[in-house]
Formats: structure tokens, C-alpha cells, sequence
């Protein structure tokens, strides 16, 4: 069994799109699921056609706190939150859920007075998609967090497949929901773009990379839209450069179709194979 991992550090550079390809070509010759761990802004399904999901659970990976006894607090308890959630509001205590992390210091200085509780903070979706692999995904609720925990939890379930090759479609940056999907995992494919900001994300991310030893290997997505830079990035990369894919209009065509884009006459299609017998060869 074998967990690829598509990740950029920069958002919108192409990386649901790689990975659905990637799970399709795969799913050819090896028994795949397919595991969206951007649950900040999952999209992964709309790559692969997939508007409807078999199972929807709501979960729960975080806690708030609240005020259950006035009387056992005091004006000093307005200091203790560092994230700014505790305020006296017409002469009452009151904590707003949306500024608190639920660390549980304020329970810990006023027991008495302070409760914390889960929260249900998203959603676990899967589902069967017609392509014969199952895609596991995720949704983090607007104004919550715990993103990082509900990558944890949806990474478990992906296990309860049986598969040869897990492909997992990473969120952007380097925080910790990128962290919860690259941990483990075997491989990593980072996708960048030829601007600067993409470059400068993808040397970040690649700190956290180095950080957990793993091998990669790196795309440039849209390579033609600059070639020059292209060539510096391709430089840079050296052995880890897996390959370039151009800029096509049809491949946004696909996504609003919800038709996979391996399935077009895109000319990203070719491009794409060429990164998939290589990773293909590897795994
Ligand atoms: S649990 Fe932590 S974040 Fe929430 S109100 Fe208390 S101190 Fe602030």
C-alpha cells in the first residue's frame, strides 16, 4: 500500500486537478482511494464528476468554551484568553465561540464557572464514485477549526478501504491541515506554477517536506504561461522535476462540466500521462 500525496504551497495551482487525474490513471491497473484533506475548500469531488455523496457524518474535533456560572468569575478572567473571546457585555461574562480554540485555560484558572464542550465542527462525506474507487472527503464548517483533526479523521476512514495506492489531495500552505495530510505519507507530488508567489510557496512547503524526509517530486502546472520562469523552476528542481503540464482552457472547461480531464482532448491530457508513468514506475 502506497500514500501519494498531491501538495503546493500556493492555492489554485492545479493540484485537485493532478490528483483526480492521477486516482483515474491509477485506477486502471491498481484498486485506488481517493482522500480530499482540503477541508477548507474541498473540490477534489467536482474534479472527478461527483456532486452527491453516499454518506454525509457530522464530526466533531473541537471544543468551546462557555460561561455556565457568572457569579464565579471576576473582571481578571478578561485578560486570560489570548485569542481575545472573553468580554463583559452589559455587565455579563460572555465568551464568542467563533474567537475561541478551545485550549481550556480559562477552565483551568475558573473550574466552577467555565464549561467546555465539543463542538460539531464538519462534515465526513463519501462516496463511490462511478469510476469504481471511493473518494473520502471533507468539510470544515464556516467560522470553526480543528481543520488539521478532521484531516486525521478522514484519513482513518480512508483506511477502511482496501486499496493498493491512496491518493491524497492536500490542502494549500503549510499549516496543519498540510501537515495532518502529508504525515505518513510516501511520496509527494508539489505542483507549482511559474510566478513567483508559486515559487516562493513551493520553497516553503518543501522545508516541511525535508522536515518529514520524504521523497517528492515536483509539476509545473501551466508552464507555458511563463516559460522563462518555467526554465528557472525546472532548473532548480533538477532530478525532482516529473514534468510540466500547459495551460488549456479546456481543462476549466472540464471542471465546469464535472468531466474529469483526463476524459478531454485537452492537450493537458498527454502531459499529465507522462507524470503518471513515471510516479506509475516508481510506485
Ligand atoms: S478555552 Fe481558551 S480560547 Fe476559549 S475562551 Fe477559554 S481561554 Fe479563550
Amino acid at each position: 500500500m502506497e500514500k501519494i500525496v498531491v501538495a503546493s504551497g500556493k492555492g489554485g495551482v492545479g493540484k485537485s486537478m493532478l490528483a483526480s487525474s492521477l486516482a483515474l490513471l491509477f485506477s486502471k491497473n491498481k484498486k485506488i482511494v481517493a482522500c480530499d484533506c482540503d477541508v477548507d475548500a474541498p473540490n477534489l469531488g467536482l474534479w472527478l464528476g461527483v456532486t452527491d455523496y453516499d454518506e454525509r457524518k457530522k464530526i466533531s474535533t473541537s471544543e468551546k468554551a462557555r460561561v455556565v456560572d457568572q457569579k464565579s468569575l471576576d473582571d481578571e478572567v478578561l485578560e486570560v484568553c489570548r485569542f481575545g473571546a472573553i468580554k463583559k457585555v452589559n455587565g455579563k461574562y460572555t465568551i464568542n465561540p467563533l474567537l475561541c480554540e478551545g485550549c481550556g485555560t480559562c477552565k483551568i484558572l475558573y473550574p466552577e464557572a467555565i464549561e467546555i464542550k465539543p463542538v460539531r465542527n464538519g462534515e465526513l462525506r463519501v462516496k463511490w464514485t462511478k469510476y469504481g474507487f471511493p473518494l473520502v472527503s471533507g468539510q470544515l464548517f464556516p467560522g470553526e477549526t480543528g481543520s488539521g483533526k478532521i484531516v486525521e479523521q478522514l484519513r482513518k476512514k480512508a483506511e477502511e478501504f482496501e486499496y493498493d495506492i491512496m491518493i491524497l489531495d492536500s490542502a494549500a500552505g503549510i499549516g496543519c491541515p498540510v501537515i495532518a495530510s502529508i504525515r505518513g505519507c510516501d511520496y509527494v507530488v508539489l505542483v507549482t506554477e511559474p510566478t513567483p508567489s508559486g515559487f516562493s510557496d513551493l520553497k516553503r512547503i518543501l522545508e516541511v517536506i525535508t522536515h518529514f524526509n520524504l521523497p517528492y517530486g515536483v509539476v509545473i502546472n501551466k508552464w507555458d504561461i511563463n516559460p522563462h520562469f518555467s526554465d528557472r523552476i525546472r532548473k532548480w528542481a533538477g532530478d525532482k522535476f516529473l514534468g510540466e503540464i500547459s495551460y488549456d482552457k479546456k481543462v476549466i472547461d472540464s471542471i465546469v462540466n464535472l468531466n474529469p480531464v483526463i476524459f478531454s482532448d485537452s492537450k493537458a491530457v498527454d502531459e499529465i500521462k507522462k507524470v503518471y508513468e513515471i510516479l506509475r514506475e516508481r510506485a
